[in-house]
């Protein structure tokens, strides 16, 4: 059977094809439409695999953009999406850590992805990848440059809680000649705080696995390990967890 599952995130719409034993995987930004970001994806992945819009089976779609989206068989939430994304790529993961664009959540899980239960901050900046983005551009890199850049030994800690505070933080300590690898550091422990004060809150059952886009940054990820005192498996393809539970969810019809 031949399925897709799309996830239409705030800075990313991500897709996922399965064509029985082969796969295919599409990103692009997300852009000014959610509706024209999903259309695109469904567009790449089918050039992709050689395959006709007439061949696919069923489309399930998740995240912000889901509802913008008109078709699709099926919207599904992110929450169940990442549970069984995670599910399929370890079956022992009992906490999943999701750190996307605009929001970042805890989600606990007991056998084959069943979500027991989760936690959500979307109604601010600080621990989100936006927060990392802000602070990539005071520091004149490109998100994607932080995690090799950061330079733990010489950590310099953030104290504000708010982005736009933070930022100026920054700019500051910049000024007063502190390390920018140290800098980075403490950007990146702000956020795994902020996270890590939120897996606590829940519970934290191991073992852990940290998905979404922020997943590729190493030094959240060691930041993460240090606040929550346990280790984290990082999927390859973190960024598309949430669309290949879409994907999966669409090839079992649930
Ligand atoms: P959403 O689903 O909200 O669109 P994603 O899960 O796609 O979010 O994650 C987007 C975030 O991932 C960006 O805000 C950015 O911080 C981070 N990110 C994306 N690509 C990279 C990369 N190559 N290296 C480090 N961080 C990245």
């Amino acid at each position: 059977m031949i399925v897709i599952g799309i996830d239409i995130g705030s800075v990313a719409a991500k897709g996922y094809l399965i064509n029985y034993d082969s796969h295919h995987r599409a990103l692009i930004p997300t852009g000014w439409s959610p509706r024209e970001a999903g259309q695109t994806i469904i567009e790449r992945l089918l050039a992709a695999s050689g395959l006709a819009s007439d061949q696919v089976e069923r489309i399930y779609v998740t995240g912000y953009g889901r509802v913008a989206f008109d078709q699709a068989d099926k919207t599904v939430t992110e929450i169940k999406c990442h549970a069984r994304g995670i599910a399929e790529l370890y079956s022992e993961v009992r906490t999943i850590i999701d750190i996307g664009g605009q929001d970042s959540k805890v989600i606990r899980i007991g056998e084959q992805g069943r979500v027991l239960d989760f936690a959500m901050n979307d109604k601010c900046a600080a621990g989100t990848g936006r927060f990392l983005q802000v602070m990539a551009t005071a520091l004149g890199l490109d998100v994607s440059e932080l995690g090799d850049a950061e330079d733990p030994g010489q950590m310099q800690t953030i104290s504000s809680m708010c982005t736009v505070f933070a930022e100026s933080e920054i700019i500051g300590s910049l000024a007063r000649g502190n390390p920018k690898g140290g800098i980075i550091a403490g950007l990146h422990q702000s956020v795994g705080k902020r996270v890590a004060a939120m897996a606590r809150r829940m519970g934290i059952k191991e073992q852990v696995a940290f998905t979404g886009g922020v997943a590729i940054n190493p030094g959240v990820k060691r930041a993460l390990e240090e606040e929550i005192g346990a280790k984290i498996m990082v999927p390859e393809v973190c960024q598309y967890t949430g669309a290949l539970g879409a994907a999966l969810l669409a090839l079992e019809n649930g």
